[in-house]
Order: C-alpha cells, then sequence, then structure tokens
C-alpha cells in the first residue's frame, strides 16, 4: 500500500507509479514501455522519478541514456533526479549530484557518441559541426561549382535545396518522394539536386565536417554495425525518451537498432503535442510504438492533469477535440476554483502589446513574479512590438526561440576562428576566420585555404602576396594562434581564451559598436571555460545556443527576475502560473505560411494546444482585429484585418470569458485628469541624460 512505500514513490498517483516501477522488481519484465499521455500529467516528472528509482537500485548513472528535447530540459530534469535522491538517500546523494553524463538532446549525445567512435568509423575526432548557415553556404558553394545559379535557370534557393536535403535525410525517404510530396515546385529539378546532394556529401566528408542532419545520420548509420549496436546496447542499459512524439524516422531506429527487442527502453509522449512535422518528426513514432515489439510494448496512460485548473483545462481540451482524431485521453484535474481563460480582443498589436504590460504589471503588483509569468507566440517575429514596450517601460525579459544567438556576426566570427583551428580543412569556417584579417578579402581566403594543403597556415598565408612589415607580423601572430590551438586540445581553454583575445583587439576595425559585442565575446569566454573540452563546447554550442545576446535590448542580469517570451515550439514541456497568448488570429494560428494542408493546419491547432496547457492558474489569448502579416507572399509588409482563429469557433466562446480593450465602458480606465496627475519634470530633465 502506498502507505509503505518510500516517500518519493507514494507521492505519486498509481499509473505514474506503475511507469516508475515498471520492470524494476526482481524477476519482472524490463520488456519495452510507452507512457502515453495529454500535457500536465506528469510525464516529465514520472520520467524523473524512473531515472531517480533506477539510480537508488544501483544503476550506474554512466548506464543510462535520456534523451531530451533540449539541452535545458536534460539540465531540469538532471536537477530533478538530484532533488529526489538526495531526499530519499543520502548515501546516493554524492552519486546523483554527479549528474546523468549521458544526457541531452538527440543531436548532442550523437555528435558526443561519434567523436568517441570516429576511430573505428573512419571520422577524424577532430571533426567539426556546421549549423543550418554554415551548411546552406557550403552547399552553396558546390552549387556555384556545378553551374547551377539560381538566378539563370530559376533553380531552387540554397534555403530551400538545405530543407529538401534534410527531409530525404530525417524522414528517411527517397528524394523523389519527398519532391513529389513536399516541394512539388522543384520536382523538375530532380537530376541536378541529386548531383548537387553528391558533392554536398562529398564536399563534407573531404572538409570533415558534419551538419545538423549527419549527427542523426552517422549514428544511426555506425548502430547498424552490429558490433558497435551491442556495445551500446550493453552499455546502457536503460535509454530513457521524453517528448517521443516529436521525433522522426531516423532517431527511431536509432533506439531500434541500439535496443531491438526494447528492453530498458521508456518512452513517454503526447501525440496531441506532436508539433515537429516540418522538420520530419512523424508522430507514427509514437503511436506504433507499442506494437514495433514481440512482445508488444506496456502502454500506461495517464490521465490526471495536475498543472492547470479545470476551466483551463476544459478549454484546451476543447481546442484539440475539435481536432476530431479522437486524442483518447480524458484529462482531468483535481485542482479547483479558478477563472475561464479569458479571450480578449483588441484593435491593433500596439494595443496588445500594451494590454500584455498592464497585465504582467497589475500581476507583478499582486505579488507573481515576472518569472512566473509567459509570453507565447507562433513566430518569432510576433513579439517585437511587445518587445519594445517593455524596453520602453524597463521590464527585463528573455526570450526563448527564434532569437538567434549564433546569427550575431561576432558570435559566427568567433566560433569560425575556434572551429577553423580545430579542423582546418573545413572551408566554410576557413573563410571567415582568415577574412577576420586586416587586408584580405574573399578571393585572397579561397587562394590561401588552397595552398592550405600543402603548407600550414602561417606558409599558406605568406604565400598570397608581398606585404609590408606590420602586415606580416600581424598574419603571423594570427597563424600561430590558429596553429597552437588547434595543436592543443588539451590546452583548452588557455589556447581558446588566446585566440579570443585576439579576436577581442580586431574587433574595432571590424565593427562600429565593438564595444557591445565584446562584452558579448568576454561572455562566450567565460562560458568556454565552463567545457571540458573545445570539441564539447562547440558542439553544444553549436547544436544547443544560448538564447540571449547583447542583441536583446532588455537583457537582464542574471540573478534579476526577468518575464519569459517564447515561442510555442520552444516552450514545449514548460509550465508558469500566468500565460498569455500573441495574435491568436487566423494568419497568426494557424500561420500565415501555413494555410495549405489539412496536415499543416492540424498542427497549427496542436501547436494552440500545446500554448494553452502551459498555463496553470491565468491564460489569456489576445485577438488583436487589425494584425501585421509578414508573409513573403505578400508585396511588402501589410496589415489585414484578422478575425480569431478558426480553432476557436462560436460553439466553444462559452469556455471563454470574453474581453475587449481599451474597455467601451468609461469604468475600466478612468482618463486621470490634469489637476490629479503629478509630473516630475526635473527627473524628466535628468534621465535625458541618462
Ligand atoms: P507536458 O505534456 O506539458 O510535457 P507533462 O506530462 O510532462 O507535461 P509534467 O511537466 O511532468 O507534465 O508535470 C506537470 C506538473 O504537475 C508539474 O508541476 C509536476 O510537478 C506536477 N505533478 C506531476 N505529477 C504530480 C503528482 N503525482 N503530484 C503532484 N504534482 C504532480
Ligand atoms: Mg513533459
Amino acid at each position: 500500500s502506498p502507505a509503505d512505500l518510500p516517500d518519493y514513490l507514494s507521492s505519486l498517483n498509481d499509473a505514474q507509479r506503475a511507469a516508475v516501477l515498471a520492470g524494476t522488481a526482481p524477476g519482472d519484465s524490463d520488456g519495452p514501455l510507452l507512457v502515453i499521455a495529454g500535457a500536465g500529467t506528469g510525464k516529465t516528472s514520472t520520467l524523473a522519478h524512473r531515472v531517480a528509482h533506477l539510480l537508488m537500485q544501483g544503476v550506474a548513472p554512466d548506464a543510462l541514456l535520456l534523451l531530451t528535447f533540449s539541452r535545458r530540459a536534460a539540465e531540469e530534469m538532471t536537477r530533478r533526479v538530484q532533488r529526489i535522491v538526495a531526499a530519499a538517500s543520502p548515501r546516493l546523494a554524492p552519486i546523483a549530484a554527479a549528474g546523468i553524463p549521458w544526457s541531452g538532446t538527440f543531436h548532442g549525445v550523437g555528435a558526443r557518441l561519434l567523436r568517441d567512435y570516429a576511430g573505428s568509423i573512419g571520422l577524424d575526432p577532430a571533426f567539426t559541426i556546421h549549423d543550418r548557415e554554415d551548411s546552406a553556404d557550403l552547399l552553396n558553394l558546390v552549387r556555384h561549382e556545378q553551374g547551377l545559379s539560381t538566378k539563370a535557370k530559376r533553380f531552387p534557393l540554397k534555403g530551400t535545396c538545405l530543407s529538401i536535403y534534410s527531409a530525404v535525410v530525417n524522414t528517411c525517404s527517397p528524394l523523389d518522394e519527398v519532391l513529389r510530396t513536399t516541394f512539388p515546385w522543384c520536382a523538375e529539378w530532380e537530376t541536378e539536386l541529386k548531383a548537387l546532394f553528391r558533392g554536398y556529401v562529398e564536399a563534407k566528408q573531404a572538409q570533415q565536417v558534419l551538419d545538423y542532419d549527419d549527427l542523426l545520420l552517422y549514428w544511426s548509420q555506425m548502430v547498424s554495425e552490429p558490433l558497435i549496436a551491442g556495445e551500446l546496447s550493453a552499455r546502457f542499459r536503460h535509454v530513457l525518451v521524453d517528448e517521443y512524439q516529436d521525433t522522426n524516422r531516423l532517431q527511431a531506429s536509432i533506439l531500434r537498432a541500439i535496443k531491438p527487442d526494447g528492453r530498458g527502453l521508456t518512452v513517454v509522449g503526447d501525440d496531441a503535442q506532436s508539433i515537429y512535422s516540418f522538420r520530419g518528426a512523424t508522430v507514427r513514432n509514437i503511436l506504433d510504438f507499442p506494437m514495433q515489439f514481440d512482445p508488444p510494448a506496456r502502454r500506461i496512460t495517464l490521465e490526471q492533469n495536475y498543472r492547470s485548473i479545470p476551466p483551463l483545462l476544459d478549454a484546451a481540451n476543447a481546442v484539440i477535440a475539435e481536432a476530431g482524431e479522437g486524442f483518447d485521453k480524458r484529462l482531468w484535474s483535481a485542482r479547483t476554483g479558478g477563472q475561464k481563460p479569458l479571450l480578449v480582443s483588441v484593435r491593433d498589436e500596439a494595443d496588445q502589446a500594451a494590454f500584455v504590460v498592464e497585465q504582467i504589471l497589475a500581476r507583478r503588483e499582486s505579488g507573481l513574479k515576472l518569472k512566473s509569468q509567459a509570453v507565447l507566440f507562433r513566430t518569432a517575429s510576433h513579439s517585437i512590438r511587445l518587445e519594445v514596450e517593455l524596453t520602453r517601460r524597463n521590464i527585463p525579459f528573455v526570450k526563448y526561440g527564434g532569437l538567434k544567438f549564433l546569427e550575431a556576426a561576432h558570435v559566427k566570427d568567433v566560433l569560425s576562428l575556434l572551429r577553423w583551428a580545430q579542423n582546418l580543412r573545413d572551408r566554410v569556417s576557413g573563410f571567415r576566420a582568415i577574412q577576420l584579417l586586416a587586408g584580405i578579402g574573399p578571393k585572397g581566403a579561397a587562394r590561401i585555404l588552397d595552398n592550405l594543403d600543402a603548407a600550414p597556415p602561417g606558409a599558406a598565408l605568406l604565400a598570397e602576396q608581398p606585404v609590408t612589415e606590420g602586415v606580416r607580423a600581424a598574419w603571423m601572430e594570427f597563424a600561430s594562434l590558429i596553429e597552437a590551438a588547434g595543436a592543443s586540445g588539451a590546452a583548452w581553454p588557455g589556447s581558446g581564451e588566446a585566440l579570443m583575445h585576439w579576436y577581442e583587439t580586431q574587433m574595432d576595425r571590424l565593427y562600429e559598436d565593438a564595444l557591445v559585442r565584446a562584452a558579448d565575446v568576454r561572455q562566450l569566454a567565460l562560458l568556454a571555460a565552463t567545457y571540458p573540452s573545445r570539441e564539447r563546447f562547440l558542439s553544444e554550442l553549436t547544436l544547443d545556443p544560448p538564447e540571449v545576446t547583447s542583441d536583446a535590448p532588455g537583457k537582464p542580469l542574471l540573478d534579476e527576475d526577468y518575464l519569459i517570451l517564447s515561442t510555442i515550439h520552444s516552450a514545449k514541456g514548460r509550465e508558469w502560473p500566468a500565460v498569455s497568448v500573441l495574435n491568436v488570429v487566423d494568419g497568426g494560428i494557424p500561420s500565415e505560411m501555413s494555410t495549405g494542408s489539412q496536415a499543416e493546419i492540424d498542427e497549427e491547432r496542436r501547436l494552440l494546444y500545446v500554448a494553452m496547457t502551459r498555463a496553470k492558474d491565468q491564460l489569456e489569448l489576445l485577438v488583436p482585429q487589425r494584425f501585421h502579416l509578414t508573409g513573403q507572399s505578400a508585396v511588402g509588409d501589410r496589415h489585414v484585418y484578422a478575425g480569431r482563429t478558426r480553432f476557436i469557433p462560436n460553439r466553444l466562446l462559452p469556455r471563454f470569458e470574453q474581453r475587449s480593450w481599451p474597455r467601451a465602458d468609461p469604468e475600466g480606465v478612468k482618463p486621470m485628469s490634469v489637476s490629479e496627475a503629478r509630473i516630475d519634470i526635473a527627473a524628466k530633465m535628468r534621465a535625458m541624460w541618462g
């Protein structure tokens, strides 16, 4: 009975406890386990308890492979496990405190495993990883070499080419099928695309660079070798995956190769929250999971929602029920009371921003920290107006998703320096790094890279052209730093710091706002020092970059209270007491970009469901009457008169409380009279000067 159980098990409900204990008692079969359940039912928390329980049973931390949707999610899970273990068993606390070494995203873990096994699979362990932009650049280079000019021949753009390539890899489908089903307007280029992709693969191999997709592809190829699969299977007694509904076929095939009979394999997820099919994820993975094994996987469902008050859950359930896909979950909440979600009609996006800020401040007045509140949106650009308003009002915030730390030019500079030092064959990185030198342009950089096969960087640079003594000295300093950093992976982070320091001394020449950017570089150096090796630093930064840069105007101090702004995609798995969702209009959600197929529309509905189920106590959906479309299909920017999202048709309105703002009746916001106002002119005058 629950009374006899250790505390950490007695706090769970029966279904959760069954999922934690499945296959862990002596004689119990440790066959494959699927936990499929709706939002807020404790899937992630159950997984954390299962990991803690395994550790307490004596399973070594490095015998666990824990795969999550983001690095942050893995870190949160680890902390949770540590808390559970520390509370339950002081003796084991130190073991748990060391963390779970093999935890992270598929891509992050893949990168580390590939380095470990590089020697056995013909890979240089110093391989570098390209982010999407680098990949597109390399693909573009190959395209030019093959004479496939976009302008002359209307050949697909580099970004489209990369998307096609990525779709082929991640969905494990042949090119012609991907073209037919997803990129029909490119189908006429099948032959050229095939040649292009072959050239791209060859270029990557020659340069020993891997792109995001390669991390999964090489991993899956690696474990198709029985020898390696067997070793990994023995090494990882337990493989546990959160958010399984958003994995793709390649990821499923990796799991199957490591755990062919499913023993020791646990996956959890929610089919109603599958929101990554645009990246090749398929909800079939989770739906078909049980039958992939013989005997089939054990399936546990959880029905009690611990997160949200009933009115919020009712509204979210109603929205997802409209899909007619019969997500067979009847979520209920034992929490009581609470307000219906607000459906707030505002004039335009400026009013939307003003309203949200008012609400946030009012809630902070009543004691709810900024950190307990989040503003979610479909697309990163939707929050821009709000960001301006927050900055104006001095409200600190952090934005997740969309804001690309790596796209900041100075961050790219530093990464290409470090990457090039690690792998001199990486042309995209080298091309950028060399041009940081005064007096070298694209042509020169290309020639130097061509000469590199025959000579080390210093000599290749000097072969370039006669230069003055001063320039020569500067080039040699650069070359020796690159060579030193390349040679001494072990001297990390010192060698990396030296290179970053050199870069800082060049920034004045490179950027007008060097001062602001230099702060980021120093932050990078600090961050670098927390990683055990250059490879780990570079991989993890490339795969899962931090979200804030000096570009973010409201950048808070670390210990400060701040508001969270996030795309819905990046809010996956998280929860806040109060949540506002922007632009809940047709064209917002569903996005103007995805009004094509029914499948796309269904995914947008699931996105709204994910957004709504992030809220614990308060939820408001904003409906601006005038909405700014930015779609490429539009001629320039344009406003449209939008309507409430089609996912909340009239028959669902009783589940919401409708408001309009500014309120029509003057009772709500009474205009202040001049005599009531207290305007501090002196303070204003001082403020003009900072
Ligand atoms: P999502 O689908 O959004 O990822 P989830 O199913 O992973 O949600 P969790 O995030 O694990 O749900 O849990 C939601 C909330 O419910 C958390 O605050 C968690 O601490 C709480 N919770 C889960 N199980 C219990 C329980 N047995 N008793 C009390 N609180 C619980
Ligand atoms: Mg979760």
